[in-house]
């Protein structure tokens, strides 16, 4: 059903996961007219969420650098009222952060009843960043795999839907991305010379996705590991998962308090 979850136990081999994967798409042209249906619908379920006001609705977005975090965000929430929307991008951690257990920063963020929040990255950076550069010992990262997986439940169990996506490029793709940004005048703001540094440890980077989306994929968080080298698709499956599970929660408009037929509205 769901081909770009990870079954919970599932190890995952990222080589496996073609980033290149189009599903049954075509093309653009039938991707985007498929996004902008499935939009229409989100934009409606997001106004059942805030009306029932029942609901807690957490979005995670990680990738490597490029991946496309802003972009989906962009493309896939357009039109959803910024009312009920919050986007969280969390950086390297200030030093009052760091002062902090790892989860302080993030659990401030989390989505309140009848609410979307978007991380643009999040806790996992604890775990991804961190490891690869060895900012934390390996006995404090490890634990931290057990540690987000309680925290999320104590997320679900207390309303809150949680879907993570991992937006799945090629170190190919990441390569054109960067030069597209570098030579593009309206892209180069976000050409930072510190991701070339990043990308040379794209393997170690790899092995940490892999493990973190092995141990933290779980029935009540579960992680999606999305093909992203090609913009139209990537979206579409966000946003397909996305109204999916909203569906799923069976949202209803508040009922009408009785005898409100009667209710004079005053002159
Ligand atoms: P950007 O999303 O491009 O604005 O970059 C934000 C930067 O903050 C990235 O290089 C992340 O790796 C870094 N970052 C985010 N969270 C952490 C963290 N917990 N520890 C260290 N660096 C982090
Ligand atoms: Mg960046």
């Amino acid at each position: 059903m769901d081909p770009y979850m990870v079954k919970p136990g599932q190890k995952v081999h990222l080589a496996a996961w073609n980033p290149d994967d189009t599903g049954d798409f075509a093309g653009k042209p039938e991707a985007r007219k498929a996004l902008k249906k499935l939009r229409k619908e989100l934009v409606e379920l997001q106004e059942r969420l805030y009306a029932e006001d029942k609901h807690k609705v957490l979005i995670v977005l990680q990738a490597m650098d490029t991946g496309g975090k802003d972009g989906v965000i962009k493309s896939v929430m357009r039109g959803v009222n910024p009312q009920g929307c919050q986007v969280a991008s969390f950086k390297v951690p200030t030093p009052e952060e760091l002062a902090h257990d790892f989860l302080w920063r993030v659990h401030s963020r989390v989505p309140g009843r009848r609410f979307i929040t978007i991380f643009n990255r999040s806790h996992y950076e604890d775990v991804l960043v961190v490891r690869v550069h060895d900012i934390v010992p390996e006995d404090v990262w490890r634990q931290r795999y057990e540690q987000i997986n309680n925290f999320e439940k104590l997320l679900a169990d207390t309303g809150t839907l949680i879907l993570k996506f991992y937006l799945h490029i090629s170190k190919d793709e990441q390569k054109r991305r960067l030069e597209a940004r570098r030579d593009t005048p309206e892209k180069r703001w976000k050409f930072a010379v510190g991701d070339l540094k990043e990308r040379a440890y794209w393997e170690d980077y790899m092995q940490a996705y892999e493990e973190a989306l092995t141990r933290c994929s779980t029935p009540w968080a579960p992680w999606y590991v999305v093909p992203a080298n090609k913009k139209w698709y990537r979206d579409l499956v966000v946003a397909r998962t996305l109204v999916e599970k909203l569906k799923a929660l069976d949202m209803r408009y508040p009922e009408a308090p009785e005898g409100i037929e009667e209710v004079q509205v005053p002159d």
